[in-house]
């Protein structure tokens, strides 16, 4: 009997009002492990007026009360560590190592939230004219949402809800409906706070239930990670409907390496930054530039060490890389491998047809590297969100910065070198959000704003961080007189 999940509303657990339902599948055994329900426009409904009603005692709670609950949420999740990463595991299919790297980076998140009641003041001028004062007062807004994505299904919740809260607003959570155990294990170790009940909220669903979260004016504000179709209709929806709205979208990340750059170490960062989380990271490296020499023992030495990862299900210690998120996702990737090869790339290193002894109608996909791939290839233009890396060749730093900076996306980008003055080049003139220097996933940590550029990301105040602080709160002006 596959359980039906259920929403979290005004801190009870609560069903939906639709019978449909999505099943959530571990991408490796095929073991339904729940049905998730579609939810409804009623549920959105009956989910914001709940945060709604929670605002007013819960912006009134003095900032440091409000904190109180996030040193706690952080001992309990520090208690549920293995239990969240198992979770992480088995929804998204990512090996366990990876998942418990994610649960200490939303960990990291909530750490931040802790330390925001430092930074979320105010400012004032005594005197802006004889014996009048001015003061920007810094001030919750009301119920703000999240709307999320499968491939970090536990962290990505972390980046948003914690610093909301204790800023003062109240939430609502929209998790992705292929990966919401995660969220539901995060909101169970939640309602064991005994927050104020409506403080934080869940609604499950897919498509519909985003739109009315997007449209319901209750809500003030709305960020989004996914793709980038979607994070568009995001951003231009919740503007429509007058909202703040942060959204991140897709990603295609170069990576360039320099003649001259330790080639070992070199390949020990491309491997991590392709092949981790089966090439499902916002920040993968999709497409490395070989400039020059570094060409030739830079490719033979990626396909010597990818052919030799361990795939397999991400429960076993032994695993490297584990599933990609579903059949269609394997699907999808296999076809643009194969447009790649059609539009004449060479497949160095196949993963095409991958099977794993034990589970062999689990979604893998084997670490594939295309050679000579060209500007005009789709694999060279496309988000793949698989483990595929392509691999192009350009005669000096110039064109490689010109590679880069062609791409639509904008959402990170590394150079590997020995040179300073390319390093120092390379962050100034690359057009991406997150940049590393000899780093293959430039992952911003919690204190620092994330967000990417052009086609990776809408909006202006990017998540964590200082970003944070302004997204989730407003500036009121007082001029003050007494006589
Ligand atoms: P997705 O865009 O398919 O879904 C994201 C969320 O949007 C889910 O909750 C989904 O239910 C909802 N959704 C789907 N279609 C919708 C629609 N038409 N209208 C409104 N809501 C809709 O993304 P995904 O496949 O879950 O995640 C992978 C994508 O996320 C990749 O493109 C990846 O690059 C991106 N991502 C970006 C970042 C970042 O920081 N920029 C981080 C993680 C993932």
């Amino acid at each position: 009997m596959v359980r039906t999940l259920k929403h979290y509303i005004g801190g009870e657990w609560v069903e939906s009002t639709s019978d449909k339902v999505t099943p959530v599948v571990n991408p490796a055994t095929c073991d339904v492990l729940a049905h998730v329900p579609e939810g409804t426009l009623e549920d959105v409904d009956k989910t914001v007026k709940a945060a709604e009603a929670a605002y007013p005692e819960w912006r009134s709670t003095p900032i440091l009360s409000r904190a109180q609950y996030m040193y706690r949420y952080k001992a309990l999740l520090e208690e549920r560590f293995e239990d969240l990463a198992r979770v992480v595991v088995e929804e998204n299919g990512k090996t366990r190592d990876e998942a418990r790297g994610e649960v200490r980076r939303g960990i990291e998140s909530v750490d931040f939230a802790i330390s925001v009641p430092s930074f979320a003041r105010g400012y004032k001028t005594e005197d802006i004219s004889s014996g009048i004062d001015e003061t920007a007062e810094r001030q919750p807004m009301g119920v703000f949402a999240a709307i999320t994505p499968f491939n970090f299904p536990m962290m990505v919740p972390l980046w948003f809800l914690p610093t909301a809260i204790v800023l003062g607003n109240t939430y609502v959570l929209k998790p992705s409906p292929q990966t919401p155990l995660s969220s539901e294990l995060m909101m169970e170790i939640l309602h064991d706070l005994d927050m104020p009940e409506g403080v934080v909220n869940m609604v499950h669903g897919g498509k519909e239930v985003s739109t009315a979260v997007m449209t319901h004016p209750g809500i003030v504000g709305v960020s989004f990670v996914g793709s980038t179709p979607v994070a568009r209709i995001v951003y231009e929806t919740c503007a429509k409907h007058g909202k703040r709205v942060q959204a991140q979208g897709g990603a295609k990340n170069y990576i360039v390496v320099m003649p001259g750059a330790d080639m070992a170490a070199s390949v020990k960062n491309i491997m991590g930054s392709a092949y981790g989380c089966a090439g499902q990271r916002c920040l993968a490296g999709s497409v490395v530039v070989a400039v020059g020499d570094a060409y030739e023992p830079l490719r033979d030495e990626l396909v010597k060490q990818a052919s030799s990862l361990r795939v397999g299900y991400g429960l076993s210690e032994t695993t490297q890389m584990g599933t990609v998120i579903s059949a269609s996702a394997r699907e999808r990737i296999e076809r643009m491998i194969s447009e790649g090869v059609a539009e004449g790339a060479t497949p160095v290193l196949d993963g095409r047809g991958k099977t794993v002894e034990g589970f062999e109608n689990g979604s893998f996909v084997g670490p594939t590297i295309l050679d000579g791939v060209t500007m005009d290839m789709s694999v060279a233009r496309d988000e793949i969100f698989g483990p595929v890396l392509s691999i192009m060749h350009a005669d000096d730093f110039d064109e490689a910065v010109e590679l880069v900076n062609a791409s639509k996306f904008g959402n990170a980008a590394s150079i590997f070198t020995s040179s300073g003055r390319d390093a120092r080049e390379f962050k100034y003139r690359v057009n991406a959000g997150n940049i590393g220097i000899n780093v293959g996933v430039a992952a911003a940590t919690a204190s620092f704003p994330f967000g990417g550029k052009k086609d990776s990301f809408f909006g202006d105040l990017h998540g964590q961080g200082p970003d944070a602080i302004e997204f989730f709160t407003d500036r009121k002006i007082v001029i003050e007189r007494w006589f």
